[in-house]
């Protein structure tokens, strides 16, 4: 494990995060926007962590990656306006409508002509997504196609399991996982700091599996499907779903600083939530469940350059 690992959650209770702003500049840094797998959920019981479908943000100091276009996307473009930079780098874990439905929604970055929107997507074969969401975004699914909106467009093919290098020298490592159609997981390495997100995926037996092992092996936090219990998974065996208590396994396996669980099942309201968190941190007191808009600062332990 890392000698220094030191983290911050919910804004509020750091200093450093009081603002918009503040984190220096080699930090890594993810913000989630979406943390619900499947679909939406909405109500008093949904309060704490969110409803949204998945989407996250993450900076590599000042540099913007999203992961997914779930509904979440809705509510980065609508806290960052027009402050997102003028390419857009959005990497889909896959392309099951609750990880793309909010692409359409990401305003105003999509109203504003100067905008490129990279996407980039890993388990078709070495496609691109263009030609499934414009299947998806067409009439009379949708009332207008995406090349229709302002901004422009760009759609990336790649096998996962390449390591994708972007035309400012970034470079962020993937890897094939075990979902129905496939997924892709990434590694973001930054200043030091390593993090990763591995959603959706089903665990395998024996687990945890070699290459999934290797590629999360001493990261400082991964992100994981946690969709059901351990109840409720024998039910939904084969669905392309995991467990915290399967995170947990991997985390130990491969010496993981701290885990966080995303893509939480839709009718698992916040009681229920904060249950699991309390049972999972008595297994690894490092673990947590996303909240939506929850932040959180791997502080760089490398200095950066100052980008000139
Ligand atoms: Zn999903
Ligand atoms: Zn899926």
């Amino acid at each position: 494990m890392r000698s220094r690992t030191f983290f911050c959650d919910e804004a509020d209770h750091h200093p450093r995060m009081t603002q918009e702003g503040l984190t220096a500049p080699g930090d890594l840094t993810l913000r989630f926007w979406g943390v619900r797998g499947s679909i939406c959920a909405s109500g008093p019981n949904f309060v704490e962590f969110g409803g949204h479908t998945p989407c996250v943000e993450i900076r590599c100091g000042e540099r913007l990656f999203v992961i997914d276009a779930g509904t979440g996307l809705n509510a980065l473009g609508a806290h960052h306006g027009a402050d997102l930079p003028q390419r857009i780098d959005l990497l889909f874990s896959h392309l099951h409508l609750d990880h793309v439905t909010g692409l359409a929604f990401l305003k105003p970055a999509v109203l504003d002509k100067n905008r490129e929107i990279h996407t980039y997507c890993g388990n078709l074969d070495g496609q691109s997504a263009e030609e499934p969401l414009n299947r998806l975004f067409s009439p009379p699914l949708f009332p207008i196609t995406l090349d229709a909106l302002p901004a422009r467009f760009v759609h990336h093919g790649f096998r996962a399991g390449e390591t994708l290098t972007f035309p400012d020298g970034m470079e962020v490592d993937t890897l094939p996982l075990q979902h129905p159609q496939g997924a892709t997981g990434y590694r973001f390495r930054h200043a030091g700091r390593t993090a990763c997100y591995i959603s959706d995926i089903e665990h395998s037996e024996p687990w945890p599996e070699r290459n999934l092992l290797h590629f999360v092996e001493g990261a400082d936090l991964i992100l994981y499907d946690g969709m059901f219990t351990e109840g409720e998974y024998p039910s939904c065996r084969g669905w392309g779903h995991s467990t915290w208590e399967k995170g947990v396994e991997l985390c130990r396996a491969a010496k993981v600083g701290r885990l966080g669980i995303i893509h939480l099942y839709p009718q698992h309201g916040d009681a229920m939530l904060r249950d699991m968190e309390q049972a999972m941190q008595a297994a690894m007191p490092t673990a947590f469940i996303c909240r939506e808009r929850q932040k959180i600062v791997l502080p760089a332990e490398v200095r950066v350059p100052e980008l000139a």
